[in-house]
């Protein structure tokens, strides 16, 4: 079968490898239906070292189940069912609270021996707990939505989560890109009042009015924080949604912030050192935020997949075949692309 790989920066290659098989009693074999480029996908993209073995990509897909090892249960072959972006056996105690990401028997796909889902099969450890099923058709016209559930959404809805966000919330997110529209999305889901999109991208931004923004601002750095202390009677808003991750996108962020609000961090941050100090304690500013256990979300997001409540597949705005995965990396890294949709 065809699988992604990538070699170093900018040396992603499309190769033929082995086909997966099932070799823990807990695995199965998913044939992938659609896959996706992720906004994380692009960090080695843009600076990994290079190799001799390439390193699988991809961890968003769902798929059809073709082999299960013989302690999966609730599955068959045949099912259709979609996957979160960590494996996790959702039994242990951290998965039981909802933490599934710390799983003491889970992973990342790509690494130990474990494949990528930019590729036409993937093998999936720990298959009861990480698969879910899904009741629509192979050519359902949902499956770019409900992909999002494995990652993009997910983070998206984590992130405001972490916030705080309920009925009537203030809330600034920063970023127009796909986990910044996601997140957008799942503040509005969650009943907040006025959300503020951060982006200067005017097709982005545009889908985040649709997906529930209700104001955009362009500015960045503290000319965008005082565009938001404007908005809020010179106050902030409760929480700020960091979906970036640069040291510059956080101090925006506590220039953003209301007295007593939360900044919940999304972005996979690109620093080590903060605005964390006197100003933070002073104001009653709480920073959360972390790495999305998805698998956690999925009963909830799912249904209003299903119901057509929300699209967030819409931030998908290319779909691709396999042969043109490394054109879709640098489509992404150029910005040319919001998301690449894989259809393999
Ligand atoms: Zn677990």
């Amino acid at each position: 079968m065809r699988a992604t790989l990538m070699y170093g920066a900018g040396d992603v290659r499309m190769q033929d490898v082995p086909d997966p098989a099932v070799q823990e009693p807990t695995d199965a074999v998913v044939r992938v239906l659609r896959g996706a480029i992720c906004g994380s996908d692009l960090w080695p993209y843009g600076s990994m070292p290079p190799a001799e073995q390439g390193r699988p990509m991809g961890h968003e897909f769902l798929g059809v189940v073709e082999d299960l090892g013989s302690e999966v249960s609730g599955l068959k072959a045949g099912d259709l069912v979609v996957a979160s972006f960590l494996w996790q056996d959702n039994t242990c105690g951290f998965c039981r609270e909802g933490l599934q990401t710390s799983c003491r028997h889970g992973g990342r796909y790509g690494f130990g021996g474990v494949g990528g889902g930019q590729a036409e099969a993937i093998r999936v450890p720990q298959a009861q707990g990480t698969l879910v099923k899904l009741p629509v058709a192979e050519d359902a016209a949902l499956l770019p939505s409900l992909l999002t559930v494995s990652d993009v959404l997910a983070t998206g809805h984590h992130c405001a989560v972490k916030a705080g966000i309920g009925p009537g919330t203030s809330v600034t997110v920063i970023g127009d890109g796909a986990v910044g529209l996601s997140a957008v999305l799942a503040a509005r889901r969650l009943g907040a009042e006025q959300i503020v999109l951060m982006g200067s991208h005017k097709i982005r931004t545009d889908l985040g009015r649709e997906f529930g923004a209700t104001e955009v601002v362009s500015e960045r750095g503290a000319e965008g924080a005082a565009r938001v202390r404007e908005l809020t009677g010179g106050e902030g808003t409760r929480a700020v949604l960091d979906c970036v991750g640069t040291a510059e996108v956080l101090q925006t962020a506590f220039g953003a912030v209301r007295d007593g609000g939360v900044i919940s961090r999304a972005g996979v941050p690109q620093y080590t050192e903060g605005p964390i100090g006197m100003d933070m304690l002073m104001r009653n500013i709480t920073l959360t935020g972390g790495v999305t256990p998805a698998r956690a979300y999925m009963e909830e997001l799912i249904p209003d997949i299903l119901e057509g409540a929300i699209e967030p597949g819409r931030v998908f705005d290319r779909t691709a075949g396999l042969e043109q995965v490394p054109d879709g990396y640098r489509a992404m890294a150029d910005r040319e692309a919001l998301k690449v949709l894989l259809q393999p």
